[in-house]
């Protein structure tokens, strides 16, 4: 038996026994006449001891050791003379009677510590190493609880977790796919799933009515903290539902994991917003709840005094930032500098300042009476001390920019305290959005959602405006201002799919090629259906307090989609190439 314990079980309770432990070496000490070796393993640390008068071999042995060597150590727990009361082990020691060394080790690249000082790229260089620290084990203990937790309350809601493939047939979620060439099929290919979409509709058809699967799925995309191309979905789907069915389910299990994982107990019914408050007030589909701070548009009430940009503008809006009024002209100049990224996108910034001295002051003083401003102010439900922020333009842009504003100054205000978790359900989002680059339609969410049941006349019209109008019967769990969670309810009848195939510019022709298994299927008695997927990955950082998903997941890739400690993707040889009837046109790669 290579050990009888763990490195983090053993407690003054245990005192007297003689035990064995195996792990890595955390630390090894000298203090007078006595040695020190902490050895770690995931469980924790216990510090092993002898003096230089203890055992020969174990001395010999000692004297050897480095960082990360891998340990046996026999010997007799004994209560420890100085305490260590910042680890459960820190009671007692080992007092050795042998220690063997399992395997030696290089020095680490960097040191295995909770702040560590390893850079970024180096950490990701040797993830096995960086695994072993704490701070990653416990994102992934988090992760491996939810997954459970997530589980255990689906089961107990009678769902079942069935598998669908990843070589498969393009289901668009939006993104660009990847592609895996047949080697057995000549030039053809699979497409890795953007998401089980379509396999998961079809167990509805099957009649498998409560379907999940914590699943894999591969998007092509540009990549950022939240971002990875490959992540996690628990995916579900349901038969014989409406909307609120499948939201009471999805938050029962939100609860479930609030409850299970952070012991929070959320007992009132989550929040609920249709899509054009969430963006009229917020400027985001997915509001951040944790503060107010809300944008309130204006046009109306700033409009024919003189003011052209506000008189030419199609929109103006504000927010009220609490306790600003004393930011000074170097602060608005480099908060307008800042709108003005391209990542904000505004095209300049007026302020107003309630001073709390009863003043108001403002950079349109010349166009507008304190009366007229205060007049604003009470439309922006700002207070004294209050610094109003107002933008103007094209509508949709500037209520972006707005909420793209309100988050900063949330975060520069220290509003968004990652301890506090504001759950919202989001609803009613526009079934299309128009691009005007392509000069088409594309599905807002996916082409497998289904309008709501009143806009249909506008559904099956040709006119543009129209069609824009129409409401998807769909939803986005949103938790802090990330979307966790998205579905809807789903089109089951294959006139209504072929319309929505026909909308996005797909012929006939096309829709079969694409989808045509889909088609066929609705036509042998598809229930009606509905679901949604978490991106799990995401669920798992919010719930550690982070902004970056990539803790969470034991093997990320970095910003460029690349795995650097494997080195992936890699150039195939020749012979590879060929047997997959494949050529390359990218620059020939250095020869090595
Ligand atoms: N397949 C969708 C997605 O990946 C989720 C859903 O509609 O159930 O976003």
């Amino acid at each position: 038996m290579y050990r009888t314990h763990t490195c983090g079980e053993l407690r003054l309770s245990d005192a007297g026994k003689q035990v064995t432990l195996a792990g890595w070496v955390q630390r090894i000490r000298k203090m007078g006449s006595l040695n020190f070796v902490d050895l770690r393993d995931r469980y924790g640390i216990t510090q092993l001891v002898t003096d230089d008068n203890g055992p020969r071999e174990v001395t010999d042995i000692l004297n050897q050791l480095g960082r990360e060597y891998v340990l046996q150590a026999k010997g007799i727990v004994a209560e420890r003379q100085s305490k260590n009361s910042k680890i459960p082990t820190g009671d007692i020691e080992i007092k050795l009677s042998k220690l063997t060394i399992l395997n030696p080790a290089v020095t680490p690249p960097f040191t295995i510590e909770d702040q560590t000082d390893g850079g970024e790229d180096l950490r990701a260089k040797y993830r096995y190493l960086d695994l072993r620290r704490n701070p990653l084990k416990n994102a992934l203990m988090l992760r491996h609880t939810m997954a459970l937790e997530a589980r255990k309350y689906l089961d107990g809601n009678n769902f079942m977790e069935i598998e669908t493939p990843c070589l498969i047939k393009s289901t668009p979620e939006g993104a660009r796919d990847f592609v895996v060439p047949s080697r057995m099929n000549p030039g053809q290919f699979y497409a890795l799933p953007q998401s089980p979409q379509q396999f998961k509709q079809l167990l509805m058809v099957a009649g498998y009515d409560r379907y999940f699967q914590i699943v894999r799925c591969f998007r092509d995309e540009d990549l950022r903290a939240d971002r990875q191309p490959e992540f996690t979905q628990i995916d579900c789907e349901m038969s014989f539902v409406e909307r609120e069915d499948v939201l009471q389910m999805f938050e029962g299990l939100v609860k479930h994991l609030f409850k299970t994982v952070l012991h929070k107990d959320f007992t009132a019914p989550f929040l609920r917003m249709p899509y054009d408050e969430a963006l009229a007030h917020y400027g985001s589909d997915k509001p951040d709840m944790r503060f107010e701070m809300l944008i309130h548009e204006i046009t109306k009430n700033v409009q024919g005094k003189g003011f052209s940009v506000f008189d030419s503008a199609k929109y103006v809006g504000a927010i009220a930032v609490p306790g600003c009024a004393d930011y000074s002209r170097k602060q608005i100049d480099e908060l307008t500098e800042w709108v003005k990224r391209p990542q904000v996108g505004a095209k300049g910034l007026i302020y107003i300042k309630l001073n709390t001295d009863g003043s108001i002051k403002s950079s349109v003083d010349k166009f507008y009476s304190p009366e007229e401003l205060k007049n604003i102010a009470e439309v922006v439900e700002a207070k004294e001390n209050d610094l109003i922020l107002v933008m103007c333009g094209d509508k949709h842009k500037t209520q972006v920019a707005l909420g793209t504003t309100r988050l900063e100054m949330g975060n520069r205000l220290g509003l968004r305290d990652n301890s506090i978790y504001k759950p919202l359900w989001v609803y009613d989002f526009p079934l299309l959005e128009w691009d005007d680059e392509t000069q088409r339609f594309y599905a807002m969410h996916h082409p497998f959602t289904a309008p709501k049941p009143e806009d249909m006349d506008k559904y099956y019209s040709d006119d543009k405006y129209g069609l824009a109008e129409v409401k998807a019967n769909s939803y986005d769990f949103v938790l802090n201002g990330t979307e966790v969670g998205g579905g809807s309810i789903r089109i089951h009848d294959s006139k209504v799919q072929h319309r929505m195939f026909e909308i996005l510019g797909f012929t006939k022709e096309q829709a079969e090629y694409r989808f045509g298994f889909l088609m066929n299927a609705f036509k042998f008695g598809a229930p009606p259906h509905g679901g949604l997927a978490f991106g799990f990955d995401r669920f798992c950082a919010l719930f550690g307090g982070q902004d970056t998903i990539r803790d969470y997941i034991a093997f990320p890739k970095n910003n460029m989609g690349r795995d650097v400690m494997a080195d992936a993707p890699s150039y195939i040889d020749d012979v590879q190439m060929k047997e997959l009837y494949i050529t390359s046109t990218a620059p020939k790669q250095e020869e090595k």
